[in-house]
């Protein structure tokens, strides 16, 4: 028939196979072939019904994502799916891996379905900021009751071929391998039983709900975004519409949502984080080693961590310290983390003992020797990591990688230190590094191409996004963030508070605003960095203020008290009256006269600072693409993801109205500190985008 499906007649029933790797994306193609596939089985006089399977793990992951953004041909889905309803054959979906998105909405259309035990089933367009929009939400809430459908397409989530039978989204679960086969008896069975064709849009819809309590609860947890609301519009039009007007109803929405900024920016990121494996002198092909056994140096809050990033997908760590103390804090810590994991109900205990014992420790760092991997997190200091490379190199099996966690020291000087300097690399792991899903991987001058493609895909094993950085100060993420760091100082001495700018920002949508993070990370980490900026960088102002915070030995929480007071044992940060006195005294002191800051500005500045930075990052090729700086934001730094990363947020204003702020801000206070990127000013005067 075609060579994304395929047609046979087994014991007089059609068999529509679709066969589009990797997940039976409903592109062009394949739609065109199962609209055909349709159409032969309606007027084949041999055939007494049709079924619909996918070949290979999936029936289908819905609409196949290398197509976005093109042009679209007929048939479409809602065509498709027209012509599924007006069969006078029984047509059965036959379920194997997932039906999701598009791919449900196939299955929705046909008059029976039955699934493989371990298949799954969903609609997860909203975590695109979008709905299904081939009438997922009026077939969906006809078949099970309302309030599930809301459930399933507000979370996205996918349900279990079980919970689908019980709600008779599925009519039957197939215990043995072959589908294909058991569908074929199935139909006969519709036949010879003359079953009637059960079409879910003529099936009315089972209101179990309060509409308007739960688009307030809907409304409470999506959080400004758009796309939840709509599809509980939707499932409300299911209930209280004739099918056909409600189809046109979930059009009308989607066509909306799809133009919306919240979508654009989630359908960046879920492209975006599909980009950052691809480096383009470093092809697919390339080799890469395996690693089957790691070694972490140093037990502190990163090496654990680390750590039980290894341990959560099976790969058996051997940690290593100075001493013994150092050593049995860090394996406390992290059967503690485990513990508190288990306690909570979202790990078994055996699945704890499982990972606790793929973990070794010593204190003799030959106990590294055969890790295909070493990871090391020890201090922040070029002579102890240089030091402990030189003794890596020495015991390390070779072609053992060398990694380093290291979040601001020069990789190739660390390189450098060892004999092979191409088995070097940073893996720059996020605190909590068994939470954060960012994973910065530094490529070196000297890094091989298949040290870099092994690391890359070990950081997709771990469950981590991994981004190429190459070598600067502070990489991607924490480079950008001086500069973020820099204005938020700066606004202090201007007439802004800790909590009025944590305020603006948090309200326009980050996890938590500078202060609080501060707080978080330690107030006595930036001003260690400010001392060294001063030596190394006198030209990079500060804000002086954040050194009086310091040098009180206000750390923040870790010490009860910050930018913010903090009761004991809870982290909810609480305004110092005492630290609105200082600034006061501080700004009467350096002679600066406070002003009214607008939250637009801080906005504003903070978030240009970033991509403007990003630009810089961009032009010196330390980032390969804009996307990967928006993924580090993203999965790194809390940043929304309705904003899709500080580059995309960039774009979406308008590269030239960033520009005429960042000009304006150049006019303002410690303006000499803006430098406009060029690749800034370039792309603004031709209209272009970071994104293009
Ligand atoms: P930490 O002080 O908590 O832990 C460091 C550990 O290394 C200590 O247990 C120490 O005993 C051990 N150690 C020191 N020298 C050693 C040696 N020669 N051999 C073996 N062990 C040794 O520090 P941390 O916060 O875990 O940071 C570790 C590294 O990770 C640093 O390079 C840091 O810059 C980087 N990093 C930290 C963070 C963070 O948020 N803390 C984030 C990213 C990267």
């Amino acid at each position: 028939m075609s060579e994304v499906a395929a047609y046979t007649v087994r014991d007089g029933v059609a068999v529509i196979t679709m066969n589009n790797p990797p997940v039976n994306g409903l592109g062009n193609a394949l739609r065109a072939a199962i609209l055909q596939g349709l159409q032969r089985a309606a007027g084949d006089a041999q055939v007494k019904a049709a079924v619909l399977i996918g070949a290979g793990k999936a029936f289908s992951g819905g609409a196949d994502i290398r197509e976005f953004g093109k042009a679209r041909e007929k048939p479409d889905l809602p065509e498709v799916n027209d012509f599924q309803d007006g069969m006078q054959k029984p047509l059965v979906a036959a379920i194997t891996g997932f039906a999701l998105g598009g791919g449900l909405e196939l299955a929705l259309a046909c008059h029976y379905r039955i699934a493989s035990a371990k298949s799954q089933l969903g609609l997860p367009e909203v975590k695109l900021g979008i709905l299904p929009g081939s009438g997922g939400t009026q077939r969906l809430p006809r078949i099970v009751p309302a309030s599930k459908a809301v459930q399933m397409m507000t979370t996205g989530n996918p349900i279990s071929a079980e919970e689908a039978l019980q709600l008779g989204l599925v009519d039957e679960i197939v215990q043995g391998a072959d589908l294909a086969a058991a569908a074929v008896l199935y139909a006969n069975k519709l036949v010879a039983e003359r079953k009637p064709l059960k079409r879910i849009r003529d099936m009315k819809a089972n209101a179990d709900v309060d509409f308007k309590k739960v688009r307030d609860a809907v409304a409470r947890a999506s959080r400004g975004y758009p796309a939840p609301l709509e599809i509980v519009a939707c499932v409300e039009a299911a209930v209280t519409k004739p099918f056909d007007e409600g189809r046109k109803f979930e059009r009308e929405r989607f066509a909306h949502l799809i133009m919306t900024n919240e979508s654009k920016a989630l359908r960046h990121a879920f492209f975006a984080e599909r980009q950052t494996a691809k480096i383009p002198d470093v092809p697919d092909e390339t080799p890469t080693r395996t690693v089957k056994q790691a070694a972490v140096i140093g037990a502190g809050t990163m090496g654990g961590g680390i750590a039980m990033s290894f341990l959560n997908v099976g790969i058996p760590v051997t940690i290593t310290d100075t001493t013994q103390d150092a050593l049995d804090r860090g394996l406390k810590k992290i059967r503690e983390n485990y513990a508190a994991t288990v306690s909570k109900g979202r790990l078994k205990q055996e699945e704890m003992d499982k990972r606790m014992a793929l973990l070794s420790s010593a204190t003799d760092l030959n106990a590294a020797r055969d890790a295909d991997i070493i990871v090391e997190a020890v201090f922040e200091r070029m002579d102890v990591k240089q030091d402990l490379f030189r003794r890596l190199d020495a015991i390390a099996k070779p072609g053992a990688i060398l990694a380093t966690n290291t979040s601001t020291l020069d990789v190739n000087q660390i390189a450098d230190a060892t004999k092979r300097p191409q088995e070097v690399i940073g893996t720059h792991f996020f605190s909590p590094a068994n939470v954060m899903r960012l994973l910065e991987v530094v490529r070196g001058a000297k890094t091989g191409k298949d040290v870099l493609a092994t690391t890359m895909k070990l950081g997709k094993t771990l469950k981590k996004v991994p981004v190429v950085s190459g070598v600067c100060d502070g990489f991607i993420g924490n480079r950008m963030l001086e500069k973020y760091v820099q204005q938020s100082l700066f606004m202090l001495d201007e007439g802004a508070s800790p909590q009025q700018i944590d305020g603006a920002l948090q309200k326009w949508g980050l996890a938590m605003g500078p202060f609080t993070m501060y707080d978080m990370a330690g107030n006595d980490i930036g001003f260690e960095i400010r001392k060294r900026r001063a030596k190394e960088r006198p030209d990079f102002v500060y804000g002086k203020f954040a050194d009086r915070i310091a040098e009180k030995g206000w750390f923040g929480q870790k010490t009860g008290r910050g930018w913010y007071r903090y009761e004991p044992g809870n982290r909810k940060p609480i305004p110092d009256a005492e630290v609105d006195r200082m600034l006061a005294a501080y700004r009467k002191e350096m002679g600066l006269k406070a002003r009214p800051i607008s939250d637009d500005e801080i906005v504003e500045r903070c978030i240009y600072a970033l991509a403007n930075e990003g630009a810089h990052i961009l032009e010196e090729g330390i980032a390969l693409r804009a996307s990967d700086i928006d993924m580090v934001y993203l999965t790194g730094y809390g940043f929304p993801p309705y904003g899709g990363g500080p580059m995309f947020y960039a774009d979406t204003a308008g590269l030239d109205k960033v520009l005429a702020a960042i000009q304006k801000f150049q006019q303002g206070y410690q303006g000499a500190q803006w430098k406009p990127a060029a690749l800034l000013i370039k792309l603004a005067k031709e209209g272009r985008r970071f994104n293009d």
